[in-house]
C-alpha cells in the first residue's frame, strides 16, 4: 500500500502540531514509521488521503461500537446542528440521555455530562475526596485514566507506550497522593490501604484493563476489592470509560454484578462526539455544585451535539437485544482465528478477550498485570504492526493497546483478517 498523501501531510502536520498530532497514542513512534492520516469512514472501513481501504480495529479507541457514520448518530447531530451548536443553558435532550443512561447502568441515580473520558476520571476523584474527607487514591499500574495529574503516574496506553508512564510536570505534591496498585493482586491493594489506615478515598480501576491491551479481572477480584473498600470505607470506582456501553448495556458492574460506587464513562457514551460522564447513587452526587460544595463545571458540557450523537447511539445499543452477543460472538471468531494461524507458525502469543474488548500480546506468559504485559516482544509486534498495515487491516499502533470490534465488521472481514495474519506470521521471526 501507498502512504505518499498521508507522509506530506504529516510533514505539513508536524510543523504546526507537537509531533504532528493531537494525542500521542495517534503517532507511530512506537512502531515507526508516520501515522495514517483519515480521509471519512464507513462502517468497518477507513478510507485514508491515498485512497486506501483499511479495516478498522481501533474505532476512534472505542466510541465507533456500531461501526463509522452509523446513520442514526450523523442524524441526530446534523438535524440538532441546524439549531445551534451550544447555548451553555439547559436543554431537555440533557434529561433525556441521562434518564436513559441511569436506566441502562446499575447503582447510579445521577450522571453529569462532561467532555472527555480524562474529565469524567479527573472529577470522579475529586467527588470521592470531598465526600469521604479523604485524599489519597490506590490506581493500578498500567490502568489509563486520563492524563489529569493525578492518574501519570505508571500510567498505561500511549504514556506507556512513549516511556512516560510518569509524566514530568506533575509535583511531587500530587504523586504522593496516588498510591499504585498491581493489577489483579488484592493482597498488594490489602497492603497499601494497611499502610495508609484512614487515608485512602478511592480505588480507582478499569474493571477490564484495555491500556496494556486487554486484561481481564481475575475470577473473585472485583469482589474481593470490592469488599475491602466496604470495610475500610472506601469509594470503589469502576473507570467503564472503555468498558461502558460496550461490554453490556450496564458495563462491567453488569457483566461482573459488582457494584461500584461511582462509574466513570467516555467513548461509546458520545458517540464519537467528544463527551464523558460520572456516575453515581444520590447520596454521592447530591455532594457535587450546585447542590453540594465539591465544585465541577463546562462551557461546553452537555453540548445539543453531542447529547444529540450520545442519544441515538444509547438508544441504538438499548433496543438491540442481540448486540452484545453478536459482538462477542465475532470477538470470539477473530480470536480463535489469530490464535489458530499464530500457533501454527509457531510464534508465542497470549490473546486477551472480553466481549469485544481482545488483544495480541507477543509472549507465551499469561498477561495479568503490566510487568507481565510489558514481557512481550515489541520488535514482533512491530513487524506485525506494519505487515497487517500492509494487508489493508488497521490496529493500534502499540502493544499497551485493546482492539475494539465493531459490529459494522462481517465475517468475510474477520475472514480477510485471519487471512492476513497468516500471511504475516510467516515473516514474523
Ligand atoms: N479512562 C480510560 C479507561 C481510557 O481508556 C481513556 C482513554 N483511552 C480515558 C480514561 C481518557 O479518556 P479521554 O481520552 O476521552 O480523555
Amino acid at each position: 500500500m501507498i502512504y505518499k498523501r498521508s507522509s506530506e501531510l504529516f510533514s505539513q502536520a508536524e510543523k504546526v502540531i507537537p509531533g504532528g498530532v493531537n494525542s500521542p497514542v495517534r503517532a507511530f513512534k512506537a512502531v515507526g514509521g508516520t501515522p495514517i492520516f483519515v480521509k471519512e469512514a464507513k462502517g468497518a472501513y477507513l478510507y485514508d488521503e491515498d485512497g486506501n481501504q483499511l479495516i478498522d480495529y481501533i474505532n476512534s479507541w472505542g466510541p465507533m461500537l456500531l461501526g463509522h457514520a452509523f446513520e442514526p448518530v450523523v442524524k441526530a447531530v446534523v438535524d440538532k446542528a441546524k439549531k445551534g451548536t451550544s447555548f451553555g443553558m439547559p436543554t431537555e435532550i440533557e434529561t433525556e440521555i441521562a434518564e436513559l443512561a441511569v436506566s441502562m447502568v446499575p447503582n447510579i441515580d445521577k450522571i453529569r455530562f462532561v467532555n472527555s473520558g480524562t474529565e469524567a476520571c479527573m472529577s470522579a476523584i475529586r467527588l470521592a475526596r470531598g465526600y469521604t474527607g479523604k485524599d489519597k487514591i490506590i490506581k493500578f499500574a498500567g490502568c489509563y485514566h486520563g492524563h489529569s495529574d493525578s492518574f501519570l503516574i505508571q500510567a498505561g496506553s500511549g504514556a506507556v507506550t512513549f516511556g512516560t508512564p510518569n509524566s514530568p510536570g506533575v509535583t511531587e505534591g500530587t504523586a504522593k497522593d496516588t498510591l499504585l496498585a498491581r493489577y489483579n493482586d488484592i493482597k498488594n491493594v490489602e497492603q497499601l490501604i494497611e499502610a495508609n489506615k484512614g487515608d485512602i478515598a478511592c480505588v480507582i480501576l478499569e474493571p477490564v484493563a484495555g491500556n496494556m491491551g486487554c486484561i481481564p479481572p481475575k475470577d473473585g477480584f472485583l469482589q474481593a476489592l470490592r469488599n475491602l473498600c466496604d470495610v475500610h470505607n472506601i469509594l470503589l470506582i469502576f473507570d467503564e470509560v472503555m468498558t461502558g456501553f460496550r461490554l453490556a448495556k450496564g458495563g462491567a458492574q453488569e457483566l461482573f454484578n459488582i457494584a461500584a460506587d461511582i462509574v466513570c464513562f467516555g467513548k461509546v457514551i458520545g458517540g464519537g462526539l467528544p463527551v464523558g460522564a460520572f456516575a453515581a447513587r444520590n447520596e454521592i452526587m447530591n455532594h457535587l455544585a450546585p447542590l453540594g460544595p465539591v465544585y465541577q463545571a463546562g462551557t461546553l458540557s452537555g453540548n445539543p451535539l453531542a447529547m444529540a450523537a450520545g442519544l441515538a447511539m444509547l438508544t441504538a445499543i438499548n433496543e438491540d437485544e442481540e448486540l452484545f452477543l453478536r459482538l462477542e460472538e465475532k470477538t470470539t471468531y477473530l480470536y480463535k482465528g489469530i490464535d489458530k494461524v499464530l500457533t501454527d507458525a509457531d510464534i508465542k502469543h497470549t490473546i486477551n478477550q472480553v466481549g469485544s474488548m481482545v488483544s495480541v500480546h507477543f509472549s507465551s506468559e499469561k498477561v495479568k498485570d503490566f510487568d507481565t504485559a510489558a514481557l512481550g516482544n515489541n520488535d514482533r509486534f512491530k513487524n506485525f504492526f506494519h505487515g497487517l498495515l500492509n494487508e489493508g487491516i488497521y490496529i493500534a499502533p502499540s502493544a499497551f493497546e485493546t482492539w475494539f470490534i465493531t459490529d459494522a465488521l462481517t465475517y468475510k472481514d474477520l475472514d480477510d483478517t485471519i487471512a492476513a495474519v497468516k500471511k504475516v506470521a510467516k515473516s514474523l521471526d
